[in-house]
C-alpha cells in the first residue's frame, strides 16, 4: 500500500509538471510563437515525461489488479468458511468446487457462458470474483480465452484421490495458518517450475519423493517483461491473505500445501512449518 501511495505521488507531480509546461506554451503562443529549437525541447520533455510515467502508470496498475485479486481470494476464504460450518468441517472436492461435471475428473476451469453449480458457489454467489483481473488479461493466446475462473484449490485438502493425504477435514490439518486453500496458477507452464497450467486445482508435487514440480503463479507485480518473476496471492485457511515471491519466498512452496506435520522423505529440517 505504501508503495502504491508513493506511485500515486509521483503521478501527482508529474501532473503538476505537464500543468507548468501547459502553462508556458500557452504564453508563449499568445505572445509571438515557437522557434524550431524551442519545439524540439518541448518534445524532448514530453518524450522524457513519458519515458518516465509508463513504467509507473504499469506499476501502479499492477498494483491495482494485485489488490482486486486478494480481495476476491479473501471473499473465496471467507465462503469456504461458511461451507466448512456447514459440513461439520469437511473440505469440498477440489475439483467441484465452481462446476460439477461428468466424468468428475474432468472438471476443469468455469468456461464463459457456464452457470456454476458448484459445492461452493452457493457462498460465493458472485462471478465478479471467480476471475483474478491480471490472469484476464494474461489468458489470451494460452488457451485460456473462454476462462470464467483463475482461482484453484489446494488438492492435499479434500477428497481428492492423487495423493493418499487423507485430509478430509479440517481438524486434521496440523497448522492452519500456514496451509494455503486457494491460489492461482500461470496460464503458461514454466520448464522446471510449473507442470500443468492454471486449472481448478492447485496440484504441487513433493519435491522429495518426484523429480518433477509443480508451482504457483508468477504474475503479479512482476519486473516489466518479467512475468515468471513475480509474485502469487494465496488465502490461507484461517481466512488471511499473502502476497509471496517467487524467487525468494515460493522456494520451499510445498511446505505451503502440504497439511500434515511431516513432509515424506524430507530431512527433518524441511519438516518445520
Ligand atoms: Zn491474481
Amino acid at each position: 500500500m505504501l508503495r502504491y501511495r508513493k506511485s500515486i505521488d509521483i503521478l501527482k507531480r508529474s501532473s503538476a509538471v505537464c500543468g507548468y509546461i501547459e502553462r508556458i506554451i500557452m504564453n508563449k503562443m499568445r505572445k509571438s510563437g515557437f522557434t524550431l529549437l524551442e519545439i524540439l525541447v518541448v518534445i524532448a520533455i514530453i518524450a522524457l515525461l513519458m519515458a518516465i510515467l509508463v513504467p509507473v502508470l504499469d506499476k501502479v496498475r499492477d498494483q491495482a489488479r494485485t489488490v482486486i485479486c486478494r480481495s476476491n481470494l479473501r471473499q473465496w476464504g471467507l465462503a469456504a468458511r461458511i461451507y466448512l460450518d456447514d459440513n461439520d468441517q469437511y473440505f469440498p472436492y477440489p475439483k467441484r468446487i465452481l462446476i460439477v461435471r461428468t466424468p468428475i475428473h474432468n472438471a476443469g476451469y468455469l468456461r464463459i457462458g457456464e452457470d456454476p453449480n458448484g459445492l461452493l458457489w452457493p457462498y460465493l454467489i458472485n462471478m465478479d470474483i471467480l476471475m483474478c483481473p491480471q490472469f484476464e488479461v494474461l489468458k489470451k493466446g494460452y488457451g485460456f480465452e473462454d476462462a470464467a475462473s483463475s482461482y484453484c484449490m489446494n488438492t492435499y485438502l479434500g477428497d481428492y484421490p492423487i495423493e493418499p493425504v487423507e485430509i478430509k477435514n479440517e481438524q486434521q490439518v496440523y497448522n492452519p495458518s500456514r496451509v494455503v486453500l486457494f491460489s492461482e496458477e500461470n496460464p503458461w507452464i514454466i520448464p522446471d517450475y510449473s507442470i500443468v497450467a492454471s486449472n481448478t486445482i492447485l496440484y504441487i508435487r513433493n519435491p522429495y519423493l518426484d523429480d518433477v514440480c509443480n508451482n504457483f503463479a508468477t504474475f503479479h507485480n512482476a519486473p516489466s517483461g518479467r512475468l515468471n518473476e513475480g509474485s502469487a496471492n494465496m488465502v490461507f485457511l484461517d481466512g488471511h491473505v499473502e502476497s509471496l515471491k517467487r524467487q525468494y519466498e515460493l522456494i520451499n512452496c510445498f511446505r505451503l500445501v502440504w497439511p500434515k506435520k511431516d513432509i515424506p522423505g524430507a530431512p527433518n529440517s524441511q519438516n518445520s512449518p
